[in-house]
């Protein structure tokens, strides 16, 4: 039995990154503002590198703090390792990237949306989506509390009929094993919004105790480095060090030698994903000249052994990750907590925006994060 739970001028589906900026902008604003996610324990989330900046996205957060955003504030706060990439090329690309205590990241943005003046958050599914005369009307969750809105912002991220792949296994799931929203993709397509299916992919987790380091380079952090935020100083802490060490032959050897099990090439996975993140699957076929790739081995927070392996993303089985893991120097041993998984999902074509990412025909409908998909596929 659906209810009339309320009015608000704003509601942000989901508290991903681009869902927790665009509720406290608008709470910020003044606006009277709600925010779900299908999970709290899931609020700014980093589902795969917990790292924030980095190439290309150090500009974008320095951006977002220059507007008044929390996400450079936040890392600051809980930044375990700080580097300035690519300082070997001319400034205009240089970009800072900190790897951050992803659980407490996430704790401390819950707490920043928690205490926003203006702003409620909400676990709970968004199902339905009202629109009348071209305008947004309301929104539903599972439950049937029915919000009347004048503006919602869709940042829903991976989880619109999430499926997740390890090799021949796949099952609907959002990322870190959050449920999926399966039913606002239908909504969506009834009110004429057309989607598109994408994936993306994420590396094993390893336990540290498991890892030969002595086998590998060690990857310090740089001292006296400016803060994410112009509001903050530099500061000193004790940083964390990363490790780097690389695939070889026979790695390559056995993943060539399992293509036909992997849900890409056997055909499984619809979605094409981005240029950027190339699983290792992918870097061997399409790069087959190259004789190793790098494998970066770096913590996930304070309170953890689990360490993630960037670059070394996959979708291909668990037997075969553990075996072609095994062939790399200082993960011989290697112990997974969480095998390497690929995510397929629905999102939108970005080319029916207009710039103020306002959904083309339906007033009041915005679209934040990575519910758009990448162009640059
Ligand atoms: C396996 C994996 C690997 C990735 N690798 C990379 C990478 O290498 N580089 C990169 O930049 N990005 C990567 N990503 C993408 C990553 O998700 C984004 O960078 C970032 O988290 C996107 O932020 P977002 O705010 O758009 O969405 P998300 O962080 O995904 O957050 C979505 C939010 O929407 C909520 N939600 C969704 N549907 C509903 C609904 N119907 N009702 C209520 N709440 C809802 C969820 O609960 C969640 O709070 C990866 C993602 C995954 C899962």
């Amino acid at each position: 039995m659906s209810y009339i739970a309320g009015e608000y001028d704003v509601a942000v589906v989901g508290a991903g990154h681009a869902g927790c900026e665009a509720a406290l902008a608008a709470a910020r604003l003044g606006m009277k503002t709600l925010i779900f996610s299908i999970s709290l324990e899931a609020i700014a989330n980093m589902p795969c590198n917990p790292h924030i900046g980095g190439s290309s996205k150090g500009h974008l957060v320095r951006e977002i703090d220059a507007l008044g955003g929390e996400m450079g504030k936040n890392i600051d706060k809980t930044m375990i390792q700080i580097k300035m990439l690519n300082t070997s090329k001319g400034p205009a690309v240089h970009s800072l990237r900190a790897q951050a205590d992803r659980k407490r990241y996430q704790a401390e943005m819950k707490h920043v949306l928690e205490k926003q003046e203006n702003l409620e958050v909400k676990q709970g599914e968004i199902v339905n989506i009202e629109i009348k005369d071209g305008k947004v009307v309301s929104l539903e969750t599972d439950v049937g509390a029915i919000y009347k809105v004048k503006t919602i912002i869709l940042a829903t991220g991976t989880y619109l009929k999430g499926k997740i792949f390890i090799g021949e296994y796949s099952k609907e799931s959002g990322p870190d094993g959050v449920a999926a929203a399966n039913k606002l993709s239908e909504c969506l397509k009834k009110i004429g919004i057309d989607l598109v299916r994408f994936k993306t992919g994420t590396p094993a987790r390893i336990n540290r105790r498991s890892i030969d380091f002595s086998k590998m380079e060690i990857q310090k952090g740089d001292e006296g480095i400016e803060a994410f935020s112009f509001e903050n100083e530099s500061k000193d802490f004790e940083q964390v060090d990363c490790y780097l060490t690389y695939t070889n032959e026979e790695t390559h050897k056995i993943i060539r030698e399992n293509l036909h099990r992997s849900p890409l090439y056997a055909g499984m996975i619809e979605g094409t994903g981005p240029r950027y993140c190339p699983s290792i699957e992918d870097k061997v076929v399409r790069f087959s000249d190259k004789p190793r790739h790098q494998a970066f081995v770096e913590p996930i927070g304070l309170d953890t052994e689990e360490m993630y392996i960037q670059g070394m993303s996959s979708s291909l089985p668990e037997d075969v990750q553990i075996a072609l893991y095994h062939t790399i120097p200082g993960l011989e041993k290697a112990e997974f907590t969480r095998p390497a998984y690929a995510i397929e999902y629905d999102c939108i074509d970005p080319s029916n925006l207009k710039l103020s990412l306002e959904y083309r025909g339906i007033e009041g409908l915005f679209m934040a994060g990575q519910i758009n998909r990448n162009f640059w596929i």
